[in-house]
């Protein structure tokens, strides 16, 4: 290469690298003019988040809509039609509101959103739970658009409220809607969690919460008199039997024979219990009642109708003068008595779909998995329609709902060249011969 060649080759490398650091800047600001709205409940400010969303979604010449099922609690659905709206439609969830926050215990204000130059970390509450995903797949949009990319398929895309407080507001009306229904929905793409190792985390179904409250009655008597049945006693010997089953499942996340979510996770919340005197407790006094309650999750590979045997006979026995409640019970299984979970193998080509683009964007997948708690995504699933939980973060700790909630900037500019090629794939699939969707059917 001659002097004058070497020269422009340099000049030229400059410039695209000028151009692509001042591409990223303005990305990395939008992520953080998002962040910085503060959706955090008690009183989350869902309409400045809408206001955002819509002005992205002008930006974007995507359609907008605003959804109030709830007075105040805007759901916010962009629409990118595909050339063929026939066809079953893409739908990207994300939730907009956020966990509350101990301003105090963090290094960085949680809603400043500052990046860390040192080591490019942008902290704030949301950066991982869910805001990078929710704007990830409108800067993936973007980029396909730039590229002049035009879907085959229509891409929806809802921002939904109060997911953090159950959902029942937000992705649950929205899922049981006559909308939701006439968009016929396709796939699901819905938040996962970060993953530590160099691999990102899908997820194809979630553990079902049950809350459980025992209670033991028994004679009251004075504290000094040792006999059979006191209401203590009888709570104590259930306690113990639920600590041995909670042992068994932890046991065998330890040995490494199942995930996380693979197991039913068992722990005690509260224990109630004893007599109030102004000072404290009556020391000298057995009491009537004692109450103890319990967070469990049931992945819907367990036997559910076991558990509640188990929870009937061992846990709490009618013949140890013990009752029990759930305060939330939710079942495995859908309205098709199947267990709500999407197949992850042959019979549902968005997975090998997903896995193939994300390969393709040069990122790397563990094996699929159950999420450990719940997400909007179990609404979708109950509908019969197939959901993957993803959030592209890999090699980032784990800290949804904790202090200094934090997401590299790398990270997060990977994410969306993932999403691009997830989007791009998903939007072009076309069916089989036989041009029918068989994907609904197929949980
Ligand atoms: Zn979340």
């Amino acid at each position: 290469m001659s002097f004058n060649g070497l020269f422009y080759f340099i000049a030229v490398a400059l410039l695209l690298l000028t151009t692509s650091t001042i591409a990223n800047d303005s990305i990395l600001s939008r992520f953080q003019q998002y962040l910085q709205i503060d959706t955090a409940h008690p009183s989350p400010n869902y309409h400045k988040a809408a206001d955002f969303i819509i002005s992205q979604a002008k930006s974007l010449s995507l359609e907008s809509r605003t959804i109030e099922f709830v007075k105040n609690k805007p759901l916010i659905l962009l629409k990118w039609t595909g050339k063929n709206p026939d066809l079953p439609s893409i739908l990207l969830n994300s939730h907009t509101d956020v966990v509350p926050v101990e301003p105090h215990k963090w290094s960085h204000p949680p809603f400043d959103a500052a990046i860390d130059h040192e080591n490019g970390n942008i902290y704030a509450r949301g950066s991982q739970d869910m805001k990078c995903v929710g704007l990830q797949y409108l800067e993936a949009i973007r980029k396909l658009k730039d590229a002049k990319f035009e879907p085959l398929r229509t891409i929806y895309l809802s921002f939904v409220p109060d997911e953090e407080i159950g959902g029942h507001d937000g992705a649950e009306k929205f899922a049981n809607s006559e909308i939701f229904d006439e968009m016929n929905v396709g796939i699901v793409l819905d938040e996962g969690l970060a993953s530590p190792e160099d691999y990102y985390r899908l997820f194809y179904a979630e553990r079902c919460p049950m809350w459980l409250v025992i209670k033991a009655t028994g004679a009251p008597g004075h504290g000094a008199k040792l006999y059979d049945n006191t209401a203590m006693e009888n709570l104590l010997k259930s306690i113990e039997s639920v600590r041995r089953f909670r042992a068994s499942q932890l046991d065998m996340v330890k040995a490494g024979l199942k995930e996380e979510g693979e197991v039913v996770s068992v722990n005690m919340v509260f224990l109630k219990a004893g007599t109030p005197s102004p000072t404290g407790f009556v020391m000298n006094l057995q009491p009537s009642e004692a109450h103890a309650g319990f967070d469990i999750r049931v992945p819907p590979i367990a036997d559910q109708a076991s558990l509640e045997r188990r929870i009937a006979e061992e846990w709490a026995p009618a013949s140890r003068n013990m009752t029990f409640e759930y305060k939330q019970k939710v079942s495995v299984y859908g309205a098709n008595g199947k267990p709500i979970l999407t197949a992850y193998d042959s019979s549902n080509p968005w997975w090998s779909l997903i896995e193939e683009a994300i390969v393709k964007a040069k990122g790397k997948i563990g094996k699929p998995e159950i999420f450990p708690a719940s997400t909007d995504a179990r609404y979708f699933r109950m509908k019969g329609v197939p959901a993957i939980g993803f959030s592209p973060m890999a090699n980032t700790p784990i800290l949804l709902h904790d202090h200094n909630e934090f997401l590299n900037k790398e990270e997060y500019l990977k994410g969306i060249e993932v999403y691009e090629s997830i989007l791009k794939s998903f939007a072009s699939f076309v069916e089989g011969k036989n041009g029918k969707d068989p994907l609904r059917d197929e949980l």
